[in-house]
């Protein structure tokens, strides 16, 4: 599953995520992090046996979790196929069809945000 953490200052101190990879039996990935001593946001993908009960624990320590299916959304209206986003992309997560469509797979997605920043038509956004 992958998820958006948010850290209020409050917990920004705390060694809650390392607590967590100690404690449960969870695969921890940090595909995104941008945390600061007054707080922050990290996009993250969980999973293993316990990831529930690690969800549960980084919960009950104050992190407010945001699942997410999608980690960046286009809007198809906007998008013309240019393909700018396609070459940018680090993991191979933008396609381009046999039709010359512009395709997304949100389970390569690490959201970087260099297809959102080179868009000329802000056609694609990171999903909050
Ligand atoms: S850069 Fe923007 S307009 Fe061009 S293919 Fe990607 S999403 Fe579409
Ligand atoms: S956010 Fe990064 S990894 Fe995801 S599709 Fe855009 S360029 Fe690729």
């Amino acid at each position: 599953m992958k998820a958006w953490l948010k850290f209020s200052p409050r917990i920004v101190s705390k060694p809650v995520i390392s607590d967590l990879i100690k404690d449960y039996d969870v695969t921890f990935n940090i595909l995104r992090a941008d945390i600061t001593p007054k707080g922050g946001k990290m996009l993250i993908e969980i999973s293993g046996s316990e990831a529930e009960e690690g969800i549960k624990y980084m919960e009950k320590e104050g992190i407010q979790l945001n699942p997410i299916k999608k980690v960046v959304k286009k809007d198809e209206d906007k998008c013309m196929d240019c393909g700018e986003c396609y070459s940018l992309c680090p993991v191979e997560a933008i396609t381009v069809d046999e039709k010359w469509n512009v395709e997304l797979d949100d389970q390569k997605c690490i959201g970087c945000g260099f297809c959102t920043s080179s868009c000329p038509t802000k056609a694609i956004k990171i999903a909050y």
